[in-house]
Protein backbone atom coordinates (compact mmCIF):
# COMPACT_ATOMS: atom_id res chain seq x y z
CA UNK A 1 0.00 0.00 0.00
CA UNK A 2 1.57 3.21 -0.73
CA UNK A 3 1.76 6.24 1.36
CA UNK A 4 -0.04 8.17 -0.43
CA UNK A 5 -3.52 8.30 -0.63
CA UNK A 6 -4.75 7.30 -4.32
CA UNK A 7 -6.12 10.04 -5.91
CA UNK A 8 -9.44 9.56 -8.70
CA UNK A 9 -10.78 12.70 -9.66
CA UNK A 10 -13.33 13.23 -12.88
CA UNK A 11 -12.79 15.96 -15.19
CA UNK A 12 -16.57 16.15 -16.67
CA UNK A 13 -15.54 19.17 -19.42
CA UNK A 14 -18.65 20.46 -20.78
CA UNK A 15 -21.13 18.07 -19.50
CA UNK A 16 -23.89 17.80 -17.20
CA UNK A 17 -25.72 20.88 -15.99
CA UNK A 18 -26.98 22.02 -12.49
CA UNK A 19 -29.60 19.44 -12.03
CA UNK A 20 -28.00 16.93 -14.20
CA UNK A 21 -24.98 17.29 -11.05
CA UNK A 22 -27.24 17.08 -8.37
CA UNK A 23 -28.44 13.73 -9.55
CA UNK A 24 -25.02 12.34 -10.72
CA UNK A 25 -23.15 13.21 -7.57
CA UNK A 26 -26.08 11.92 -5.32
CA UNK A 27 -26.00 8.65 -7.10
CA UNK A 28 -22.37 8.17 -7.03
CA UNK A 29 -22.23 8.70 -3.38
CA UNK A 30 -25.23 5.81 -3.07
CA UNK A 31 -23.34 3.47 -5.23
CA UNK A 32 -19.43 3.57 -3.53
CA UNK A 33 -21.84 3.60 -0.13
CA UNK A 34 -23.60 0.39 -1.34
CA UNK A 35 -20.55 -0.78 -2.15
CA UNK A 36 -18.69 0.08 0.97
CA UNK A 37 -16.32 1.75 -0.56
CA UNK A 38 -13.67 3.22 1.94
CA UNK A 39 -12.67 7.06 1.21
CA UNK A 40 -9.38 6.77 3.67
CA UNK A 41 -7.87 4.27 0.86
CA UNK A 42 -9.31 6.36 -2.45
CA UNK A 43 -10.22 9.96 -2.28
CA UNK A 44 -12.53 10.70 -4.82
CA UNK A 45 -13.28 14.39 -6.75
CA UNK A 46 -15.69 15.57 -9.84
CA UNK A 47 -14.87 18.77 -11.41
CA UNK A 48 -17.95 19.66 -12.60
CA UNK A 49 -19.06 22.97 -14.98
CA UNK A 50 -18.95 26.13 -13.10
CA UNK A 51 -22.50 26.97 -13.29
CA UNK A 52 -22.78 23.34 -11.24
CA UNK A 53 -20.58 24.54 -8.03
CA UNK A 54 -22.93 25.94 -6.05
CA UNK A 55 -25.57 22.82 -6.19
CA UNK A 56 -22.88 20.28 -5.76
CA UNK A 57 -21.57 22.04 -2.72
CA UNK A 58 -25.33 22.37 -1.07
CA UNK A 59 -25.57 18.86 -2.00
CA UNK A 60 -22.24 17.50 -0.35
CA UNK A 61 -22.36 20.06 2.36
CA UNK A 62 -26.54 18.78 3.00
CA UNK A 63 -25.40 15.43 3.21
CA UNK A 64 -22.29 15.68 4.49
CA UNK A 65 -21.00 13.39 1.51
CA UNK A 66 -17.16 12.17 1.21
CA UNK A 67 -16.96 13.72 -2.45
CA UNK A 68 -14.49 16.17 -3.12
CA UNK A 69 -14.83 18.95 -5.90
CA UNK A 70 -13.69 21.59 -8.07
CA UNK A 71 -13.06 23.77 -10.99
CA UNK A 72 -11.99 23.37 -14.55
CA UNK A 73 -9.82 26.77 -14.34
CA UNK A 74 -9.37 29.41 -12.35
CA UNK A 75 -8.10 33.51 -13.11
CA UNK A 76 -4.48 34.40 -12.48
CA UNK A 77 -6.30 37.80 -11.77
CA UNK A 78 -8.07 37.98 -8.68
CA UNK A 79 -10.98 39.78 -9.56
CA UNK A 80 -11.28 43.12 -12.25
CA UNK A 81 -12.51 43.32 -15.69
CA UNK A 82 -11.34 40.53 -16.92
CA UNK A 83 -14.54 39.40 -18.85
CA UNK A 84 -15.59 35.55 -18.82
CA UNK A 85 -12.94 34.72 -16.01
CA UNK A 86 -13.55 33.21 -12.70
CA UNK A 87 -11.37 34.51 -9.30
CA UNK A 88 -9.94 31.82 -7.26
CA UNK A 89 -11.90 33.80 -4.23
CA UNK A 90 -15.29 32.53 -6.09
CA UNK A 91 -14.06 29.22 -5.63
CA UNK A 92 -13.10 29.20 -2.52
CA UNK A 93 -16.04 30.88 -1.55
CA UNK A 94 -17.88 27.62 -2.80
CA UNK A 95 -15.21 25.64 -0.65
CA UNK A 96 -13.46 24.71 -3.80
CA UNK A 97 -10.89 21.89 -2.88
CA UNK A 98 -9.03 21.37 -5.94
CA UNK A 99 -8.74 23.24 -9.35
CA UNK A 100 -7.46 21.57 -12.98
CA UNK A 101 -4.98 23.93 -14.23
CA UNK A 102 -3.56 23.44 -17.57
CA UNK A 103 -5.99 21.15 -19.28
CA UNK A 104 -4.65 20.16 -22.87
CA UNK A 105 -7.94 21.27 -24.12
CA UNK A 106 -6.93 24.82 -22.28
CA UNK A 107 -3.80 24.91 -23.88
CA UNK A 108 -4.78 23.90 -27.43
CA UNK A 109 -8.25 25.88 -27.85
CA UNK A 110 -7.42 28.96 -25.43
CA UNK A 111 -3.92 29.13 -26.26
CA UNK A 112 -2.35 28.86 -23.02
CA UNK A 113 0.81 29.31 -22.17
CA UNK A 114 3.05 27.78 -19.81
CA UNK A 115 3.54 31.32 -18.38
CA UNK A 116 -0.62 31.79 -17.53
CA UNK A 117 -0.62 28.16 -16.37
CA UNK A 118 2.24 28.73 -13.28
CA UNK A 119 0.58 32.30 -12.52
CA UNK A 120 -2.81 30.19 -12.34
CA UNK A 121 -1.55 27.94 -9.99
CA UNK A 122 0.00 30.79 -7.85
CA UNK A 123 -3.28 32.16 -8.02
CA UNK A 124 -4.95 28.63 -6.46
CA UNK A 125 -2.52 28.76 -3.85
CA UNK A 126 -2.97 32.74 -2.97
CA UNK A 127 -7.01 31.19 -2.29
CA UNK A 128 -6.09 27.90 -0.73
CA UNK A 129 -6.91 25.76 -2.96
CA UNK A 130 -4.95 22.84 -4.65
CA UNK A 131 -3.75 22.82 -8.10
CA UNK A 132 -4.32 19.44 -10.07
CA UNK A 133 -1.86 20.55 -12.91
CA UNK A 134 -2.16 18.82 -16.30
CA UNK A 135 1.15 17.90 -18.48
CA UNK A 136 1.52 16.14 -21.59
CA UNK A 137 2.77 15.67 -24.41
CA UNK A 138 1.78 15.36 -28.20
CA UNK A 139 1.80 12.67 -30.61
CA UNK A 140 3.92 15.11 -32.50
CA UNK A 141 6.02 15.60 -29.56
CA UNK A 142 6.73 12.58 -28.69
CA UNK A 143 7.95 11.19 -31.96
CA UNK A 144 10.53 14.75 -31.78
CA UNK A 145 11.45 14.72 -28.40
CA UNK A 146 10.50 11.33 -26.59
CA UNK A 147 8.21 10.74 -24.16
CA UNK A 148 9.27 13.44 -20.67
CA UNK A 149 10.54 15.92 -22.54
CA UNK A 150 7.71 17.82 -23.21
CA UNK A 151 5.67 17.26 -19.50
CA UNK A 152 9.08 17.97 -17.35
CA UNK A 153 9.65 21.34 -19.05
CA UNK A 154 5.98 22.04 -18.58
CA UNK A 155 5.91 20.93 -15.04
CA UNK A 156 9.09 23.11 -14.79
CA UNK A 157 7.80 26.40 -15.95
CA UNK A 158 4.15 25.38 -14.44
CA UNK A 159 5.85 24.45 -10.58
CA UNK A 160 7.23 28.11 -10.89
CA UNK A 161 3.99 29.39 -9.62
CA UNK A 162 3.55 27.14 -6.37
CA UNK A 163 4.13 28.46 -2.90
CA UNK A 164 6.87 26.10 -1.06
CA UNK A 165 4.79 24.38 1.42
CA UNK A 166 1.39 23.84 -0.32
CA UNK A 167 0.14 21.01 -1.82
CA UNK A 168 0.05 20.31 -5.24
CA UNK A 169 -1.95 17.24 -7.78
CA UNK A 170 0.19 16.79 -10.69
CA UNK A 171 -1.86 14.76 -13.76
CA UNK A 172 0.56 13.33 -16.75
CA UNK A 173 -1.87 13.50 -19.81
CA UNK A 174 -0.62 12.24 -23.09
CA UNK A 175 -2.64 14.07 -25.41
CA UNK A 176 -2.70 11.12 -28.06
CA UNK A 177 -4.57 9.29 -25.32
CA UNK A 178 -7.28 11.48 -24.20
CA UNK A 179 -9.98 10.73 -25.94
CA UNK A 180 -8.72 8.83 -27.99
CA UNK A 181 -9.72 5.10 -26.45
CA UNK A 182 -5.67 4.89 -26.80
CA UNK A 183 -4.03 4.83 -23.21
CA UNK A 184 -0.88 4.78 -22.55
CA UNK A 185 1.18 1.71 -21.17
CA UNK A 186 1.45 1.57 -17.49
CA UNK A 187 5.28 1.07 -18.16
CA UNK A 188 5.27 4.20 -20.33
CA UNK A 189 3.35 6.28 -17.63
CA UNK A 190 5.36 4.85 -14.87
CA UNK A 191 8.42 6.22 -17.11
CA UNK A 192 7.13 9.97 -17.21
CA UNK A 193 5.72 10.27 -13.41
CA UNK A 194 8.82 9.29 -12.47
CA UNK A 195 10.68 12.14 -14.19
CA UNK A 196 7.89 14.24 -12.87
CA UNK A 197 8.88 13.60 -9.52
CA UNK A 198 12.33 14.44 -10.03
CA UNK A 199 11.33 17.67 -11.25
CA UNK A 200 9.19 18.28 -8.12
CA UNK A 201 12.20 16.97 -5.85
CA UNK A 202 14.11 19.59 -7.45
CA UNK A 203 11.90 22.60 -7.28
CA UNK A 204 9.75 21.79 -4.22
CA UNK A 205 12.63 19.80 -2.25
CA UNK A 206 12.54 15.41 -1.53
CA UNK A 207 9.49 15.92 1.03
CA UNK A 208 7.12 17.35 -1.39
CA UNK A 209 7.77 15.40 -3.86
CA UNK A 210 7.47 12.03 -1.73
CA UNK A 211 3.93 13.49 -0.61
CA UNK A 212 2.91 14.88 -3.76
CA UNK A 213 0.26 12.63 -6.13
CA UNK A 214 0.76 12.22 -9.18
CA UNK A 215 -1.90 10.91 -11.57
CA UNK A 216 -2.28 9.47 -14.92
CA UNK A 217 -4.77 10.73 -17.48
CA UNK A 218 -5.32 9.57 -20.78
CA UNK A 219 -8.47 6.96 -21.76
CA UNK A 220 -8.65 5.34 -18.15
CA UNK A 221 -11.33 2.73 -17.64
CA UNK A 222 -12.06 0.55 -15.01
CA UNK A 223 -10.44 -2.33 -17.58
CA UNK A 224 -6.95 -0.54 -17.13
CA UNK A 225 -6.99 1.32 -13.88
CA UNK A 226 -5.61 -1.92 -11.84
CA UNK A 227 -2.54 -1.44 -14.36
CA UNK A 228 -1.85 2.23 -13.19
CA UNK A 229 -1.94 1.95 -9.70
CA UNK A 230 0.07 -0.97 -9.33
CA UNK A 231 3.16 1.37 -10.93
CA UNK A 232 5.27 3.09 -8.17
CA UNK A 233 4.95 6.90 -9.11
CA UNK A 234 1.36 6.45 -10.11
CA UNK A 235 -0.79 7.35 -7.84
CA UNK A 236 -4.46 7.99 -9.06
CA UNK A 237 -6.24 8.83 -12.28
CA UNK A 238 -7.58 12.31 -13.76
CA UNK A 239 -10.53 10.55 -15.57
CA UNK A 240 -12.51 12.78 -18.57
CA UNK A 241 -14.95 10.32 -20.55
CA UNK A 242 -15.34 7.38 -18.63
CA UNK A 243 -16.12 9.61 -15.01
CA UNK A 244 -19.78 11.01 -16.51
CA UNK A 245 -20.90 7.42 -16.44
CA UNK A 246 -21.42 5.87 -12.99
CA UNK A 247 -21.30 2.61 -12.67
CA UNK A 248 -17.87 2.32 -14.88
CA UNK A 249 -16.57 5.65 -12.91
CA UNK A 250 -17.55 3.76 -9.71
CA UNK A 251 -15.56 0.99 -10.13
CA UNK A 252 -12.54 2.61 -11.34
CA UNK A 253 -12.56 4.33 -7.62
CA UNK A 254 -12.94 0.80 -6.67
CA UNK A 255 -10.12 -0.16 -8.67
CA UNK A 256 -8.76 -1.95 -5.49
CA UNK A 257 -11.12 -4.60 -5.87
CA UNK A 258 -9.45 -5.61 -8.82
CA UNK A 259 -5.69 -4.64 -8.43
CA UNK A 260 -4.75 -8.49 -8.38
CA UNK A 261 -7.17 -9.41 -11.60
C1 LIG B 1 -9.19 14.27 -19.71
O1 LIG B 1 -9.90 14.97 -20.41
O2 LIG B 1 -8.53 14.78 -18.78
C2 LIG B 1 -9.12 12.85 -20.01
C3 LIG B 1 -8.19 12.14 -19.43
O3 LIG B 1 -10.05 12.36 -20.89
P1 LIG B 1 -10.35 10.80 -21.23
O4 LIG B 1 -10.33 10.03 -19.94
O5 LIG B 1 -11.67 10.80 -21.89
O6 LIG B 1 -9.24 10.34 -22.13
Amino acid sequence: MKARTPFIAGNWKMNLDHLQSIAFVQKLAWTLSDARHDFATAEVAVFPPFTDLRSVQTLVNADDLPIAYGGQDISEHDNGAYTGEISGAFLKALDTKYVVIGHSERRQYHGETDEQIAGKVAAAHRHGIIPVICVGETAEDLETHGPSAVPVAQLRVALGGALKGSDVVVAYEPVWAIGSGQAATSDQAQQVCAALRVVIAELLGDDVAQATRILYGGSVKSSNIAGFMRETDIDGALVGGASLQLEEFASIVRFQKHVGT
